[in-house]
């Protein structure tokens, strides 16, 4: 009976933490449960009076606001200020940035799904997709990768022409100023269009679009500078650049030693200017070659006190024409054979007057927050943008050429180990492109999303880097051969550039997504550092004792829900109406509570140390990546009206997602520090063990088949690369190869078995064709059908091959 009474104590209690109750629920069901079991346990009268004394001292101290608050909260707010970690205020300033978007629902442990299905389609307007057919079909037909990569080590003056006149630097800035005022859907599309073409011509196009001097202008620019400079860079009068990284600060860019004094001196022969005389170092300056506007990050110091007592006033923000005295640039690096310029810059003793400073004295050292603020809205663009347009064309030609190149008398595509390669090609690429489209949807509702500027930037340049890899493999020394037919090779070689620039991908998984997500998108943590914040004592306290007790709340009830959800695998979780793949929500759910509940964990247990333990930190970031990008998955195919012929990818990328989550979490609790919680977790999330499996052959088959078949869902796959209808083209004679090939299949059969049998005898496949049509087995048409495919096959399958001379440098 009373193991019996306590089995039901148990539920009882898993189910007042699974809901949420109060802490009056929770205090009532003790009144009720712990006499009965005294009673059960026939326990003395004096225990039972003495138990009932500390339950309703429990209910007075916690079920009392006024007495918790002066009694409990309190010394626990002593207690957690003592072992807040400190934050630096550069990383203050990284966490204060930005806006928290669905990675808050995601950190919630119980995310909304209406309401990420509610979320506006992605879309362009009318404007926008007129400027991707025509401008920017235009522009793509106009670049020729290699002669830019190898030739010209630059693009062609009328390119460059080109992208200035028809404003491609000036998508961001607003129509007012004589932009383009794209929205950041538009704006995305763009550089995944170019970016399956060339490398470095979206390279070109992306650095004036993302975190740069018009970026900073629009959102702290004086009036004088927008005038001034805003049309100018519309129009591409003036080509932008902006440097903050050199020698000795390259991913703790807060460290630059670059530096301004503050002075007076002279200006366009005024003299006594109140100005800053500069000095500064820097390298990988994307455009700094050619730029004629410099941003410069530096640190701004008042020795004097011209502007106050404070002698250093901070990380500070300036725009420099490259034409002022002292500036150096124009020497260029030369990053993995990408012809895109970048280079160092030098300033030695360089006098600005104050009006260079971006946002004028106001905004004197507060570069750092303006950085931190832009930074989301590029990282979320340009970055993902240009992985996708490179995967779109890598999973594109790959499906082409598997199906067109035979091997032992097959396509290669329908041999398992290369299945194997193309289905994580166009998962991932699926996978990505939905992520791509959600983002930038929420920076057209008017968010700076900046836990999930970080995921995007990391999982696109990853899996971009994977799609890649595979597409090589996949075309073998095909994807090798340098030359003008190699549509691979130079995204193959950028990779590391989007996996090192704008937060260093180890970096960005280690520190940034975690580290970053769990003050700003926790719906507790923030306000709980706020309150310990703040100065009036009985205000932090109130919100302190809120926050704190809602946070206890949330923690057991994540706990109650990863344990009933580990236990039924997630089934029964309410999903929304009508949706085709319930089970994906509710894995979600389940791992999002599980996740929570981890992370809230590592939080109380590591505390501060959880800064060191980058590993653990990374594993977190991992599962809240995933559950990230499996929210946008499942976005995109509702938003494509859940096309059946999209589920082999919606399927592989949804399992492959969830088993590496579970990989990620058994990670954490495998590797977690303190015993009893890596116990605990281990009860909590895996009850039954990890029972999840990575997506079958079966499916892998399916996304392959996929691949190689020309349809509706190839078609939406990569929908907005660019694809050349020229036959002469490497990419143009690939489409042409494979529409050619699945037309000429039955005849190759029919010459096959032909073959076979003796009725024809040619050793070479023109002198068969000809035979074929001798003996009357084809007609003339089709002759000309089979020499069409074997004419664009090998075009697809042949290689660049050079004089040794050409390969000399002169
Ligand atoms: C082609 C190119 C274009 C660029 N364009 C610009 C530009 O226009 N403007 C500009 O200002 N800068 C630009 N950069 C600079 C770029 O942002 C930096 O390269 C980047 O910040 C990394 O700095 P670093 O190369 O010095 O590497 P390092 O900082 O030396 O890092 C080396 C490795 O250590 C890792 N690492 C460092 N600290 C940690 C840590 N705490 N935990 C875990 N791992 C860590 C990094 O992830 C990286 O893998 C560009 C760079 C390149 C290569």
């Amino acid at each position: 009976m009373l193991l019996l009474t306590l089995l039901l104590a148990v539920a009882v209690f898993i189910l007042l933490a699974f809901f949420r109750a109060t802490v009056l629920s929770w205090l009532l069901a003790f009144m009720v449960i712990v006499p009965v079991v005294a009673i059960q346990a026939r326990l003395s009268q004096t225990v039972i009076q003495v138990v009932y004394f500390l339950l309703v001292s429990c209910v007075i101290l916690f079920g009392i606001p006024v007495l918790r608050r002066k009694l409990v909260s309190a010394a626990l707010l002593k207690l957690y200020r003592r072992i807040l970690p400190v934050i630096s205020a550069t990383e203050q300033e990284a966490i204060d940035a930005g806006s928290v978007w669905w990675d808050g629902e995601l950190f919630s442990g119980h995310p909304n799904w209406d309401k990420l299905l509610a979320y506006p389609k992605c879309g362009l307007s009318a404007d926008e997709q007129d400027f991707l057919d025509n401008e920017v079909e235009a522009l793509c037909s106009m670049l020729d990768d290699w002669d830019i990569t190898h030739n010209l080590a630059d693009l062609p003056e009328s390119v460059w022409q080109y992208i200035r006149e028809r404003g491609f630097f000036g998508m961001i800035i607003p129509k007012e100023y004589g932009g383009l005022g794209f929205s950041a859907q538009a704006h995305s599309a763009v550089i995944a269009k170019i970016a399956s073409r060339s490398g470095t011509a979206a390279v070109t196009v992306m650095v004036p679009n993302s975190l740069g001097p018009a970026e900073l202008l629009l959102h702290y620019g004086t009036d004088e500078q927008k005038e001034k400079y805003l049309r100018r860079l519309a129009r591409g009068q003036e080509v932008p650049c902006f440097a903050l990284t050199g020698p000795f600060a390259g991913s703790d860019a807060g460290a630059i030693p670059d530096y301004g004094i503050l002075c007076r001196g002279e200006f366009d022969g005024k003299m006594n200017v109140l100005g800053v005389r500069l000095n500064w170092e820097k390298r990988y300056i994307t455009l700094a070659p050619k730029a004629t506007l410099l941003g410069l990050a530096f640190k701004l110091y008042d020795p004097d006190g011209l502007l106050g007592d404070e002698v250093n006033r901070g990380i500070t923000l300036a725009l420099i024409p490259s034409g002022t005295e002292g500036v150096r640039i124009g020497r260029r690096h030369f990053p993995m054979n990408s012809a895109f310029l970048n280079g160092p810059t030098e300033g030695k003793e360089v006098f600005i007057p104050l009006e260079f400073i971006i946002g004028g004295a106001a905004r004197i050292g507060q570069g750092w927050r303006m950085l931190m603020e832009c930074l989301a809205s590029g990282r979320s663009i340009s970055l993902p943008a240009s992985s996708v347009g490179g995967m779109k064309m890598a999973a594109r030609t790959s499906g082409a050429y598997c199906r067109v190149r035979k091997q032992f008398n097959l396509p290669i595509g329908q041999f398992e180990g290369v299945e194997e390669a193309l289905a994580r090609i166009g998962a991932h690429t699926y996978m990505t492109d939905a992520a791509r489209g959600f983002t930038a949807l929420a920076l057209d509702m008017g968010e700076k999303p900046s836990v999930i500027s970080a995921i995007i930037k990391y999982h696109s340049t990853e899996r971009g880097r994977c799609v890649i890899n595979d597409a090589m493999d996949v075309h073998g020394g095909k994807g090798i051969s340098l030359g003008p037919d190699n549509y691979l090779a130079r995204t193959y070689q950028q990779v590391p550039i989007g996996i090192t620039v704008e937060g260093a991908n180890i970096l960005t998984r280690a520190l940034m997504i975690f580290g970053q997500g769990a003050i700003r998108s926790h719906p507790y943590v923030l306000k709980e550092v706020q309150a310990s914040g703040e100065a009036d004592h009985d205000k932090a306290l109130r919100l302190f004792d809120d926050a704190l007790f809602g946070h206890v709340g949330f923690v057991l009830s994540n706990a109650a829900r990863s344990l009933v959800f580990g236990l039924t695998g997630g089934r029964g979780i309410h999903v929304p109406r009508g949706v085709v793949c319930r089970r994906y929500y509710q894995q979600m759910t389940r791992f999002s509570s599980a996740f929570a509940l981890s992370a809230d964990l590592a939080m109380a247990v590591l505390n501060g140390s959880l800064k060191r333990r980058e590993k653990i930190s990374a594993r977190l970031g991992d599962v809240l990546s995933l559950l990230y990008l499996c929210s946008a998955t499942m976005k995109r195919f509702a938003d494509d009206g859940r096309p059946s012929s999209d589920l082999p990818l919606v399927h592989w990328a949804m399992q492959d997602a969830f088993y590496r989550m579970q990989q990620a979490l058994g990670g954490v609790i495998q590797n977690f520090p303190n015993l009893f919680i890596r116990c605990m977790l281990r009860v909590l999330i895996f009850p039954l063990g990890k029972r999840i499996n990575p997506p079958s052959d079966r499916l892998g088959h399916e996304v392959a088949r996929l691949l190689m078949t020309p349809g509706e869902a190839r078609d939406r796959l990569t929908l907005g690369m660019y694809i050349p209808k020229d036959e002469t083209q490497a990419i143009g004679a690939l489409e042409a190869a494979l529409l050619c090939t699945l037309e000429c299949e039955p005849l190759q059969a029919e010459l096959v078995a032909a073959h076979r049998s003796g009725k024809l005898s040619a050793m070479e496949e023109l002198q068969r064709i000809l035979e074929a049509r001798d003996i009357g087995l084809i007609s003339e048409e089709q002759v000309r059908l089979l020499k069409r495919d074997h004419a664009l096959r090998r075009k697809v399958i042949m290689v660049d091959d050079f004089d040794h001379r050409e390969l000399q440098r002169p």
